[in-house]
């Protein structure tokens, strides 16, 4: 069951609590809500000695979706988890178009200018900006548990193949068969590298099968250089034929294999070149960081019987991971990054042309636009209750946008703050709370709980 958060009146992160518990103490109210996204709830009083759980905070990054979750090790239980999307798509299209704009704003109408080139730098490491904002929204989720849950440890799925694994003989030979992970690192390698096409007819989004270049039969070895994946008819059909026979009329395609079986996956450490960029900026926070990799969180996952999602491969990750994962009940926040405001100073036409004044103030009689409020319009055509998001106007006449439609002229007299703008919008499992709307005049709001 997902929990609830609970920090004491100064601040200082208890263990998280069931939300009937949490409930009795807003009743009571011995608590207050600290915050919707995820919901906390903040005692009146300060506990002097709490006798904490140490908790582990889980991630496992993924380049449009990072599973996030915390697991209690000594009980097994998934106490939260969230799927967080990545807006690096939309950074990418809009440093493209910004370009675009700025390059044709340069060469219209204007004087020679001597072309520009090499003078740009790079720092060391640096990330290009949509796999930097992947990295650092990671980074801001797992601050954001520190303060919110008593957290001893941190795991991250830190590379797609556990590289020494591969290498030792053990796991790459014949036992790769019968080990611990079972060859689970050798097929998500050979998958990757065969790039989940079938190596003999190129079928993809099919069951693919390891196939033995040199066949088991004819004593050809378990090693990555000689597997293909295969689909199953295929690896069927070639049985344990010769390769050169097996192919004889597609002579190309057999050349393409026989180099592609030799050549390693190289840019296996390109793949994971973001997954360094977290680990380095999680082992900053000062506690111990666990790394693990893919085959790993897979095997993980699937003797426990769990389905596959983001979250829950969050919850596998690596070693520390407890024999019975309980992940009963638990319904993931699902998070969207959607970045803070623009930063270009007026809307443009499709020319680069401005086409709005400047920007007028961002706060607005307190409000600010991507802020979650409750509105009461008592009476008039758009009279109801509205829980939403809002967006602002200097006129202090916002608009509401609901899930079906945008209302239009709210006053800001008729709004109350339910939760800052933080750069994320959420939605909590299947049912969108973000935004929703209430048009009943006597329906309870939502959201909450
Ligand atoms: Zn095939």
């Amino acid at each position: 069951m997902s929990q609830i958060f609970v920090l004491d009146t100064t601040k200082r992160a208890l263990n998280p609590v069931h939300p009937g518990g949490a409930h009795l103490l807003l009743k009571q109210g011995k608590a207050a809500i600290d915050r919707r996204y995820p919901f906390t709830i903040i005692l009146k009083r300060a506990v002097e000695h709490p006798a904490l759980k140490a908790l582990r905070v889980k991630v496992d990054p993924g380049s449009q979706t990072t599973g996030l979750a915390v697991v209690n090790d000594a009980s097994g239980e998934v106490v939260w988890a969230a799927e967080l999307v990545h807006r690096g798509k939309q950074i990418k299209r809009d440093l493209s178009r910004r370009r675009a704009v700025r390059r044709s704003r340069r060469q219209r109408k204007t004087r020679y200018r001597q072309p520009r080139f090499a003078n740009r730098r790079k720092k060391q490491g640096m990330l290009p900006p949509s796999l930097e904002s992947r990295v650092c929204n990671a980074v801001t989720w797992v601050r954001r548990l520190l303060r919110l849950c008593p957290v001893a440890a941190i795991s991250q799925e830190l590379v797609r193949f556990d590289m020494q694994a591969l290498e030792n003989p053990d796991i790459e030979g014949v036992e790769y068969q019968q080990g611990t992970l079972a060859g689970y690192e050798v097929r998500e390698y050979v998958l990757l590298k065969w790039q989940h096409q079938c190596a003999y007819c190129d079928a993809h989004e099919v069951p693919l099968e390891l196939d033995h270049v040199e066949a088991r039969s004819k004593h050809g070895s378990n090693r990555v250089s000689n597997l293909v994946a295969a689909c199953t008819p295929c690896n069927q059909r070639k049985s344990n034929q010769d390769i050169r026979d097996f192919l004889a009329d597609d002579p190309e395609r057999l050349v393409r294999i026989l180099a592609q079986v030799k050549t390693p996956l190289r840019d296996a450490a390109a793949v994971n070149a973001t997954g360094f960029a977290l680990h380095d900026r999680l082992m900053r926070l000062g506690l111990p960081v666990e790394c693990g990799s893919g085959g790993r969180t897979k095997y993980n996952r699937e003797t426990q019987g769990l389905p596959k999602s983001h979250w829950l491969d969050a919850a596998c990750v690596e070693a520390s991971t407890p024999e019975h994962l309980d992940a009963r009940g638990v319904v993931p926040l699902h998070i969207r990054a959607t970045g803070h405001s623009s930063r270009q100073t007026c809307r443009m036409d499709r020319y680069g042309f401005p086409r709005t004044g400047p920007k007028q103030a961002k706060r607005v009689k307190g409000f600010q636009t991507g802020d979650l409020v409750r509105a009461l319009v008592p009476k008039g055509t758009k009279q109801g209750r509205y829980v939403s998001r809002v967006a602002v106007r200097t006129s202090g006449s916002f608009n509401l946008t609901t899930q079906h439609r945008t209302v239009q002229g709210i006053s800001h007299r008729f709004c109350t703050l339910i939760a800052r703008s933080d750069g994320y919008s959420y939605q909590q499992g299947k049912e969108r709370v973000l935004p929703s709307v209430d048009l009943s005049a006597d329906g309870s709001p939502h959201p909450g709980f």
